[in-house]
């Protein structure tokens, strides 16, 4: 079976053909800049490269430009679009609404754009992508795969905020979580490699990337996790404030004269790592400012730290105990001095690390020690590969 894995963004298509005998990906690539200009940059398995500026004003002329692409003779892997069994789309926001994966329709479809509402740079997208692939595939069985699914196990007393409760009633204001896909993929991986149902183990998974969220799983189910309404929350990211004292932004507000949507804007797209260190949104050019001698990149790349230590140290306040704690995303699975600075935190729960295990990137590996009173991880995210798998399982039955 071949599953073709889209992951849209506003100006964006992520894609990748996965052969579902194997896992392995025949193609894969980025369509960027659409309805600005246009950029794609493809990649076939065995290492032909096609990269060039293409005009592409919609997010169907990129589908075009993906299919045309994945059948040509130069840099195609496939001779028909036909071949392709399904299509699965990765989708943000999934709300109280869609808890699982599920076949797309036409009414399915607009309640995602309808989702829009409460993660509007994902949501939208999504449902344009969808659009998109109904007009270049047909009929052809296509099923969305939500960030939020895994979350949706967290009580109330977890998900609910602390604000009238008619605003839940009324607008459904209440934690959601992200990256759920890729916690369960490595919360999966961390049972796998223990050799324990992951019903067994208290596990808490941290996400670190541009984006970032960490979770607590006990008895195999999510129980909590730090984003939140939208993925605004938790602990600092590339340009996301996370958790803050609102009064703080409505004082700002009114002494700059901003609106909500301005306010939304800054905490989205002018903070985190980028509004402290003033240099970059990018751990690695933050990293190379602070080793420079830049305080303010140091005082983020020390903010950032202790932020997610906490995190760390609440859910395993929340488990009553932890097993294993894994990392992964472009950070986790590349910054080995964090996982040290968090480890050695948690030297009062027996965890120790082996430094050069620690060092190790791009693969998994356990970097603590066969002493250490916690198991610690580090496992390579693959959201398209679980995306892809939950898209066979549902094909499967129709
Ligand atoms: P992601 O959103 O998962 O692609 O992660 C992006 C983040 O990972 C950026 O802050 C990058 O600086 C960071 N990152 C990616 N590769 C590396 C690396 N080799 N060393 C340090 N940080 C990295």
């Amino acid at each position: 079976m071949l599953i073709l894995v889209v992951n849209t963004g506003s100006s964006s298509l992520k894609y990748q053909l996965i052969n579902m005998e194997d896992g392995s990906v025949s193609a894969k690539g980025l369509c960027e800049r659409i309805g600005i200009g246009g950029h794609i940059k493809h990649t076939a398995s065995d290492g032909r490269v096609y990269e060039a500026d293409r005009t592409m004003t919609n997010h169907e002329q990129a589908m075009e430009a993906v299919i045309e692409l994945l059948t040509g003779k130069e840099y195609g892997v496939i001779s028909d679009p036909d071949e392709i069994d399904a299509i699965a789309h990765r989708v943000v926001q999934g709300a109280e609404v869609f808890p699982k994966p599920v076949i797309l329709d036409e009414e399915k479809i607009q309640r995602i754009y309808d989702l829009g509402e409460i993660a509007p740079l994902h949501n939208y997208a999504a449902a344009q992508g969808m659009w998109a692939c109904r007009k270049c595939f047909g009929d052809k069985p296509m099923v969305a795969v939500f960030d939020t699914s895994f979350h949706q196990t967290m009580p109330p007393k977890a998900y609910m905020y602390a604000l009238p409760y008619e605003y839940y009633e009324k607008y459904q204001v209440r934690k959601y979580g992200a990256h759920g896909t890729s916690h369960r993929f490595v919360s999966d991986r961390v049972a796998v490699l223990e050799n324990k149902d992951k019903k067994d183990l208290k596990i808490i998974t941290c996400h670190l990337g541009n984006g970032c969220s960490i979770t607590a799983i006990k008895d195999g189910k999510c129980i909590d996790t730090s984003m939140g309404f939208t993925p605004l929350d938790g602990f600092m990211m590339g340009t996301r404030s996370g958790t803050l004292d609102p009064s703080a932004l409505t004082y700002i507000a009114e002494k700059e004269n901003l609106s909500p949507a301005d306010i939304n804007n800054i905490c989205n797209k002018k903070s985190g790592m980028l509004g402290i260190s003033g240099v970059s949104n990018d751990n690695r050019d933050i990293g190379a400012a602070a080793a420079a001698g830049n305080e303010r990149a140091q005082l983020a790349t020390d903010m950032q730290r202790y932020q997610i230590l906490k995190f760390v140290g609440q859910y395993i306040a929340a488990m009553n105990g932890v097993d294993a704690i894994a990392f992964t995303g472009g950070i986790g699975e590349n910054d080995p001095e964090l996982r040290e600075y968090v480890c050695e935190n948690l030297t009062f729960l027996g965890v120790k690390i082996d430094k050069d295990l620690n060092k190790l990137r791009g693969r998994e590996v356990k970097i603590s020690t066969d002493e250490s009173g916690v198991d610690v991880f580090v496992i390579p995210t693959n959201e398209e590969l679980a995306i892809a798998r939950d898209t066979k399982e549902i094909v499967s039955k129709l």
